[in-house]
């Protein structure tokens, strides 16, 4: 290669930065999520419509740094909160700090399951009331739950089922057993009615489970979920009456999972079309 080459390739690299530069310039920029996010809550305004949204918390049992830092998020945002409280291993300095919000009606305790722990044997996803034990066994841990719970404020007969799972021969026991609610993952619509239990359901989950530790999934796909259910309320394909179901575990956020249940909360709050409802409310919507 003659020596003028390189030389000539070292003086085409600033420009060729450039152009690269320009060209990024020029390329439309991806869609923004955010934006997305407000254009589907300006579609609800130009309908003269409210889209509900209800915020849940799970795994609380003490008054760990990032259970006071969740109420204090709460209090800035002026949102209500569910907090969905292990009874077993719930302690008492806990309960104190959830009177000393004196929030009873913005901030609801629920109950998540008795202990938290896996009891399937042989399937691969996680159940603490599935079918490997007795109903017997499970309806009397759960009344335990309740017992421990029942005084505490805020108090909300509602269960929540820890990973999300229930035997349906348990839901059907559910009204007998003193709850009014129930909270799982995904649309009320596709499951079937329970008497005398309403539901006040989540829709976005902003964590993945499916590496060791839970891990962040991002704006783009926390807002997608959220964007899709109001979409389906809004077109009918969903309860229109049914409130979208913020789930986080505080426990578990990174700084990024923070800075954005702080911008979420945030900017929903201040859209005319967008209200958060406490959990009676959002048990007592139906459509
Ligand atoms: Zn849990």
């Amino acid at each position: 290669m003659p020596a003028t080459i390189p030389l000539l390739i070292q003086g085409l690299r600033p420009l060729r930065a450039k152009v690269r530069r320009r060209l990024q310039f020029q390329l439309p920029p991806r869609g923004d999520p955010w934006d997305a996010l407000r254009r589907e809550l300006d579609q609800w305004h130009l309908a003269g419509r409210t889209a509900d949204f209800w915020w849940r918390d799970d795994d609380a049992t003490e008054p760990t740094a990032p259970v006071q830092r969740l109420l204090a998020l709460r209090r800035s945002v002026g949102i209500p909160l569910a907090l969905s409280v292990i009874p077993a291993t719930a302690t008492g300095e806990l309960r104190t700090l959830i009177q000393a919000q004196h929030a009873p009606r913005a901030l609801s305790v629920l109950q998540h399951g008795y202990s938290h722990q896996n009891h399937a044997k042989y399937r691969r996803h996680m159940t603490e009331l599935g079918t490997d034990r007795s109903l017997a066994t499970i309806c009397d841990e759960l009344a335990a739950g309740q017992q421990l719970l029942q005084h505490w404020p805020g108090w909300q007969p509602v269960l929540v089922p820890p990973f999300s799972h229930i035997a349906p021969r348990l839901t059907r026991r559910l009204a007998a057993l003193g709850y009014t609610g129930l909270s799982i993952f995904g649309g009320r619509r596709d499951m079937p009615d329970l008497p005398g239990i309403s539901r006040a359901n989540i829709h976005i989950d902003i964590l993945a489970w499916d590496a060791p530790e839970p891990r962040f999934v991002g704006a783009e796909l926390s807002l997608t979920a959220a964007i899709a259910h109001l979409c389906a309320k809004r077109q009918g394909r969903a309860d229109p009456g049914e409130a979208t179901g913020f789930m986080t575990h505080c426990w578990a956020h990174n700084q990024a999972a923070w800075d954005f249940c702080t911008e979420f909360l945030t900017r929903t709050n201040a859209h005319a079309a967008a209200q958060w409802v406490s959990t009676p409310t959002a048990l007592a919507n139906t459509s």
